[in-house]
């Protein structure tokens, strides 16, 4: 098998506001294995801000030790090539998320199969949420009554950015904006203090609220679960789940009712199946989330849910905000619901530039 890389820059029809940053462009490093033939695909994010890992780190990690681990094996043993990638290095999951995405793709097409038809779906759709950019509670109101004439039901909205009073008086704003019918869930990407988002969230209870994910900082099972306790609100554990281990702790603090699960955090489909397995039998509700990533990553995803059902309607818009692909074919959007290729593996065929 032959692996190469390709750094690909995609523009966003619309910007992407968050607190921390605007942006216009979705980066990411594509992952291409080869079996001289055919060729599979993965996608390794850049994401500085939650798992510290950048373009740069994943190619260096992917050319190195990961292409050094496989070397030798044939595409077909997969079971045993998936295991060399998660043994090849500490860390790096966004890398080895994409390899595994990679080999799974490049399995599925080796057989003629769609990716999620080889992961065991028999389904060709899959809904999703979409995320409201930053800005003030004008702004965040129109933005949901147009992702609403978008077609999409659930709506989630960044918050713990500052102050909590004023995150609540957004979210009152815009569930005015919207009425009663969409679902509205928060994300606060750990910028809240316990007692702080006990608050919000009650203030918040007649907003009728899905879900609140990440309330308090990602090493803080205790204060998540203080909040967890205190709230009817469903609360869902993003940035302090990674792999297995920090689920089993989670499980072990009652700190969430919930988890996100992400490729570009566990490592790939593999452990991503382990998690939501896990998740299951201990009662732990589960969504699949996705960073800004383009059709392959979120197509990876969107395969695995279709043939792994979560609890809740899935985080994976990201592909939704590119303007342009950086791939021919894969997933589509209309409205709220993700179609599936019809073609083998992710569907995807080729780089676009
Ligand atoms: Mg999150």
């Amino acid at each position: 098998m032959k692996i190469s890389t390709h750094l690909v820059s995609a523009p966003l029809h619309t910007p992407f506001v968050t607190a921390l940053r605007t942006a216009t462009h979705a980066d990411s490093l594509l992952v291409e294995i080869s079996d001289g033939e055919l060729s599979g695909w993965g996608e390794a994010p850049q994401v500085w801000k939650v798992t510290g890992e950048s373009l740069a780190g994943a190619q260096a990690c992917v050319a190195g030790p990961i292409a050094a681990a496989l070397d030798g094996i044939g595409p077909d043993d997969l079971t045993e090539a998936l295991r060399r990638v998660q043994n090849a290095a500490v860390g790096n999951f966004g890398a080895k998320g994409a390899v595994d995405v990679a080999l799974h793709d490049l399995a599925a097409r080796r057989r003629g199969q769609t990716l999620h038809g080889f992961l065991g779906s028999t389904v060709d759709t899959v809904p999703t949420d979409v995320t409201l950019s930053a800005g003030d509670a004008d702004a965040l109101a129109a933005a949901a009554r147009d992702r609403v004439a978008d077609g999409f039901d659930v709506l989630k909205v960044k918050v713990g950015t500052g102050d909590a009073a004023a995150d609540v008086a957004r979210v009152r704003r815009i569930r005015e904006a919207v009425g009663p019918g969409p679902r509205l869930r928060l994300d606060a990407n750990q910028g809240w203090t316990r007692r702080g988002a006990v608050n919000a969230i009650r203030a918040l209870e007649d907003c009728d609220l899905e879900l609140v994910e990440q309330p308090v900082p990602a090493d803080d099972l205790e204060g998540m679960a203080w909040v967890t306790d205190r709230v009817s609100t469903p609360i869902l554990a993003d940035e302090s789940v990674y792999g297995v281990r920090d689920l089993v702790a989670v499980i072990r603090h009652g700190a969430a009712d919930m988890v996100n699960v992400k490729l570009a955090k566990c490592g790939g489909l593999g452990p991503a199946r382990t998690l939501l397995e896990l998740a299951r039998e201990h009662g732990i509700r589960s969504i699949v989330g996705s960073m800004m990533e383009g059709p392959v990553g979120v197509g990876a995803a969107a395969a695995l849910v279709s043939a792994y059902p979560t609890s809740a309607v899935n985080d994976l818009d990201a592909a939704w905000w590119l303007k342009e692909s950086p791939v021919v074919g894969g997933i589509r959007y209309d409205g709220a619901l993700i179609h599936l290729p019809a073609a083998p593996g992710l569907g995807v065929t080729g780089l676009t530039v």
